[in-house]
């Protein structure tokens, strides 16, 4: 928390929480122990991305539902995390990502641990689409890096990896290519990421799903 703000006073489904004025709600909420579900959200990111759509929350002084990560909290707010109008959108913005998502947990190096299962299970609605017809990518698998594999198939976009990625300066490698469907992970040049990157998993521990993920050791 930002010791330089003031501390505001607000409620989030009936719990107070102390926050730092300014501070987008999501950040508030997660350090309060309280779950939003989010995938694109990254804390250092000045400005929000709010392109997964998932953290929609209700606020009674909005009309609509906003999403958590682009809105400050103010002192009093009165936030519903549960509300029929959030869930809505927020099962929406799930349903369309999971449209275009390889989904195969039980041989999936993320399950368990990942953040769609978590997510799936918060929202209270299944990880495989009922509403929209699958269109997956169909893309191959990197595994030229020593040390992890990538599976663009299992890829949400989130950008935690290139962010990570980019902390490493001139070795940075990966980065976004196309548009729409199309939008894929990949590296500058679109090489296999084992010829540009070598000894750091930074992207991997970043990672919410199985698209990023360590070699199995060898016995
Ligand atoms: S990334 Fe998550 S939801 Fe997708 S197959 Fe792996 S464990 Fe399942
Ligand atoms: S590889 Fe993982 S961290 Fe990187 S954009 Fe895809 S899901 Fe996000």
């Amino acid at each position: 928390m930002n010791k330089d703000k003031a501390v505001i006073r607000l409620s989030i489904d009936g719990k107070p929480i102390k926050a730092r004025a300014g501070e987008k709600l999501l950040w508030a909420a997660l350090d309060n122990g309280i779950y939003i579900p989010n995938l694109c959200a990254l804390r250092a990111r000045p400005e929000p991305d709010a392109s997964c759509r998932l953290c929609w929350v209700e606020i009674d002084a909005e009309k609509t539902p906003v999403p958590a990560c682009a809105i400050a909290v103010k002192e009093g707010m009165v936030v519903n995390i549960c509300g029929e109008k959030s869930l809505t959108l927020s099962r929406a913005g799930f349903e369309l990502l999971m449209a275009s998502h390889a989904l195969d947990c039980a041989r999936c190096p993320a399950n368990g641990r990942c953040e769609l299962q978590k997510i799936a299970k918060v929202l209270k609605c299944s990880l495989k689409p009922k509403q929209l017809r699958l269109l997956l990518p169909d893309l191959p698998l990197d595994d030229s890096n020593p040390l992890f594999n990538l599976d663009p198939n299992k890829c949400v976009l989130c950008g935690r990896c290139v962010w990570e990625c980019r902390k490493q300066g001139e070795k940075a490698v990966l980065g976004f290519a196309h548009r729409g469907f199309a939008r894929r992970l990949t590296t500058f040049g679109d090489k296999p990421i084992g010829n540009r990157c070598f000894d750091c998993t930074a992207c991997v521990k970043a990672c919410p799903t199985g698209a990023l993920a360590l070699k199995d050791k060898p016995d």
